[in-house]
């Protein structure tokens, strides 16, 4: 059969070229993300497309245009006026992952810009902007100018994806969302890459996880994403590094809203739990390296440590939720923040070791009790969720709390508690978590 004429740029035409198996170029990849943006391609020709590259795949130049051009359907922040170097993290999504709210601070009291761009929670991972919004009057719908003048002032901003940023993305993971196609790694990696270049960042950190709690639980899988994603960063000319890290049990021992920023500022007080410190620290290491404000991996870790001691972390966070509207007095007492009207333990039916906890199920939980959304237009309750959860690997006593449950209804209460024992297992001896950190892409 012979090949379509190159130059037909209709959608029907780049479709069946994609369904038979050939390589797109550059203007009908172009074609198909304006489609998306102008909505000259109706959702079936999109999804279409999308559908024949999930069977298909690209080529890592198909992939990169792919990028460039969801990256280029919208503004693309100008941040050249920000003298210190801007290194942005993002993560693919875990369960109990509040690392950014922290990390941020940590990384700018270092000398590097965070220019951070989020999401929301949906499914069973969390958001950052979602954990934000628990902190009374937090905005995170600041305008383009304002989060330029932001980073520029203070070294951070948090904003959630504008219409501006690459739209074409959202309008593209949306149909992906309804049309069982977000399991694709070259979509997967224009996404998230269209939308962090469209930030105006130097250079990139990349949380990867795997485990059952992580939207790519196979390890072997998350190599492969990393490899990609790092791949992009060099197609394009930005440093990019992918951390692997494990989403086996939940990061930290909090999961819900509130609750987590609450342990994030624990962490800001040099207070967190070893395993939330631990990822933080893998993380901020990679951007400090890439901001070429420390010269090891290790003298990184001892900058960032040294501000969490100082203050200077927590003071940055203090500035930068300031700035952003919060109500810095849920920081200072983060007893004020918003609170459940149940706080019920769990408790450990027998005693001995915990063996396991099994990240999803607790994200099942903390969904039931309202802390995350089914659908994207669910409305989320700050308060409710699950804290001081026990960890893979240590001792209990019977009836010894397993965990908090942070309702505020009884329906929700008993349904999570359900779920909660599944999925904390205890047994005669310890459960060992695998590696939390491991290896680095770059
Ligand atoms: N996160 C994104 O932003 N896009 C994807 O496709 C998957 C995860």
């Amino acid at each position: 059969m012979s090949e379509p004429s190159r130059r037909v740029l209709s959608p029907p035409a780049i479709i069946a070229r994609k369904r038979d198996g050939h390589v797109l170029t550059p203007e009908e990849i172009a074609a198909f993300v304006r489609g998306a943006t102008d909505g000259s391609w109706a959702d079936y020709q999109l999804s279409a497309l999308l559908m024949a590259i999930y069977f298909r795949g690209m080529t890592p130049a198909e992939t990169a245009d792919l990028t460039s051009a969801i990256m280029r359907s919208g503004a693309v922040a100008d941040l050249s006026a920000v003298r210190r170097p801007k290194v942005d993290k993002h993560s693919s999504g875990g369960v109990g992952d509040k690392v950014s709210l922290h990390l941020a601070p940590m990384v700018v009291v270092c000398g590097v810009a965070v220019p951070m761009m989020s999401g929301r929670g949906l499914g069973h991972t969390g958001g950052t902007l979602d954990k934000l919004e628990a902190i009374a009057g937090f905005r995170v719908d600041l305008s383009l100018a304002e989060f330029r003048d932001q980073v520029d002032k203070i070294g951070a901003a948090f904003i959630g994806q504008t219409a501006e940023l690459a739209p074409a993305d959202k309008k593209l993971y949306a149909l992906r969302d309804v049309t069982a196609t977000i399991e694709c790694i070259p979509l997967i990696c224009a996404s998230i890459m269209g939308k962090k270049l469209a930030e105006g960042i130097d250079a990139l950190v990349l949380d990867v996880k795997f485990g059952r709690g992580a939207f790519m639980p196979d390890r072997a899988r998350a190599r492969e994403l990393a490899a990609a994603l790092v791949a992009i960063g060099h197609a394009v000319g930005k440093p990019v590094r992918a951390v692997l890290t494990a989403m086996h049990e939940p990061l930290g021992r909090t999961v819900g809203n509130a609750l987590e920023v609450a342990e994030s500022i624990a962490c800001l007080h040099g207070q967190g739990p070893a395993d939330l410190m631990e990822v933080t620290l893998a993380l901020g290491e990679q951007m400090l390296l890439l901001g070429r404000v420390a010269p090891t991996a290790a003298a990184a870790r001892r900058q960032l440590l040294a501000g969490v001691a100082s203050g200077a972390s927590f003071a940055k966070f203090r500035e930068i939720v300031a700035a952003q509207g919060g109500d810095v007095r849920m920081l200072d007492d983060p007893a004020r923040l918003p609170a459940a009207r149940w706080r019920e333990p769990l408790a450990a039916p027998g005693g001995g070791w915990v063996q396991d906890v099994d990240a999803r199920k607790v994200a099942v939980a903390a969904l039931r009790l309202g802390a995350g959304r089914a659908k994207a237009e669910d409305r989320i309750d700050p308060a409710v969720g699950v804290g001081a959860l026990v960890k893979i690997g240590e001792k209990v006593e019977a009836g010894a709390p397993l965990c908090l449950i942070h309702a505020n209804s009884p329906e929700a209460l008993a349904e999570a508690r359900k779920v909660l024992a599944e999925a904390i297992r205890i047994g005669p001896s310890p459960g060992v978590a695998p590696a939390l950190i491991g290896e680095v892409t770059e």
